[in-house]
């Protein structure tokens, strides 16, 4: 059967040769761990331990504050040195609890499993809340709420998105090829919030050998069923995952829900796994550490709050100076100027590269070739929408659906006259965001 797939897209080099054969291997922290309070969207949490306080691996440090937050747990043992602003990666400074590791590892004693066939939906929804689960792909949603919808018996598809169709991101093929049970189970977690969906793994049709292993377990599943998407940026968003796998539309104003979907990444599902069925709460994740300027690119399980350097040393440190580190993958992560940073709850990737090509581009006029349309999985026009954001036209901007860009890059990706499209449009639409929430 045909891959599925949408309209536009892009096929950049995908480096994931470099890492993708590396099995997941656990890195122990070997300074102090940085727990921001701010690793999800929505409220900070607030924390609940103070300086000199002794924690254990997986006590709760940080409370929710509010409906839209998640609480945050230690995950070493060990003393807290501090609670302070300390820097992130995207450069701005956030409360933090700092916390000295003590190398003892003791922990909490975590609840026990919860019997999904038992278990009322109020009581799986409580424990994944509690276990501070947030999009770990990237965008930090609180997955609690992902998974309370006003009518749960709209739900038709719950989907595991299994694309990773970013550039040299290696951690999801390594976490379905080692872990597909728990992959597998977390999603069975939310099949039984939704009695009548369906579940899919979509899986693109580069990672053959994790089409083959979910298929071979799944195969007796009557609810859940492997779909082979197309290999193409971004597959993976969103949106273009929605349609590929349903065949149904959604726009910039509406959530998969609207359409009866609902969509969690592989690592969130294996965070729903942990909770439910062992009771631990978000305290780890895979992130990749690859790129040319990397020694020995890796798939590393870290834990949460560990140093962005520790994990560059562990990859055997550079092997030439990189002109560019990027946090995330090199089309929708951002460049990061200092590695004395802690990984996050959404961190999937560390990226060093040799060359920057995109700040070695030399920008010239457009020739109006129209390749920006052609790719824009937005259904947009990239090269009007710069335009109209460069001359702070909001009117023109909404009136050609600039909200509907979903800053994936495609279009300044093909552009021969190299003009910055993704990143003006972005800035607009940041601006409208903005407005929009005040
Ligand atoms: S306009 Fe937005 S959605 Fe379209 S290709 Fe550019 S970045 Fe992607
Ligand atoms: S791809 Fe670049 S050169 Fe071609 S129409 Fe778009 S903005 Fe102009």
């Amino acid at each position: 059967m045909a891959s599925l797939t949408f309209k536009g897209g892009i096929h950049p080099y995908d480096g994931k040769d470099l890492s993708k054969d590396k099995p997941i291997r656990e890195v122990l922290p070997k300074g102090d761990l940085v727990y921001p309070v701010s690793q999800h969207i929505g409220a900070p949490a607030t924390p609940i331990v103070k300086k000199g306080d002794h924690v254990l691996c997986g006590q709760k440090i940080a409370e929710a504050s509010g409906f839209v937050s998640s609480p945050v747990y230690a995950t070493v043992s060990g003393f807290v040195k501090a609670v302070e602003p300390r820097r992130v990666v995207t450069g701005d400074s956030v409360m933090s609890i700092v916390i000295e590791n003590d190398d003892k590892y003791e922990e909490v004693e975590y609840p026990p499993a919860i019997d999904i066939n038992k278990a009322s939906r109020e009581e799986i929804i409580e424990r994944i809340k509690e276990a501070g689960i947030v999009g770990m792909g990237g965008a930090g949603f609180p997955t609690f709420i992902k998974l309370s919808p006003k009518e749960p018996d709209k739900i038709d598809y719950v989907i595991v998105n299994c694309a990773e169709c970013e550039p040299y991101l290696t951690s999801d093929y390594r976490r379905m090829l080692e872990e597909p049970e728990k992959l597998i189970n977390g999603l069975k977690v939310s099949l039984r919030l939704f009695p009548k969906a369906q579940g899919i793994l979509a899986v693109e049709d580069n990672k053959k050998d994790c089409v083959d292993i979910l298929k071979k377990l799944t195969k007796d599943e009557t609810r859940i069923s492997v779909k082979t998407l197309k290999t193409k940026y971004p597959q993976g968003a969103e949106r273009q995952l929605v349609f590929a796998t349903t065949g149904r539309q959604i726009n910039c104003s509406m959530l998969p829900a609207d359409v009866g979907c609902v969509v969690n990444n592989v690592d969130t599902v294996v965070a729903i796994y942990h909770a439910i069925f062992e009771g631990k709460p978000l305290m780890e994740r895979i992130v990749t550490v690859t790129g040319d300027a990397i020694k020995n690119p890796c798939n590393f399980k870290v834990r949460i709050g560990t140093n962005y350097h520790e994990l560059i040393e562990e990859a055997g440190g550079f092997r030439v100076k990189p002109e560019k580190i990027v946090s995330g993958g090199p089309m929708m992560g951002f460049g990061i100027f200092d590695l004395d940073v802690p990984t996050t709850k959404t961190a999937s990737a560390l990226l060093a590269l040799s060359k920057d090509d995109v700040s070695a581009a030399q920008e010239t006029a457009c020739i109006k070739c129209g390749r920006c349309s052609e790719v824009c999985p937005g259904r947009v026009l990239p090269n009007k929408l710069m335009m109209a954001a460069i001359h702070d036209d909001e009117e023109t901007f909404l009136k050609l659906n600039g909200m509907e860009c979903c800053e994936c890059g495609c279009c300044s990706f093909v552009c021969p006259a190299k003009k910055p499209l993704t990143q003006t449009i972005k800035s607009m639409r940041k601006m409208q965001l903005a407005k929009k929430k005040k």
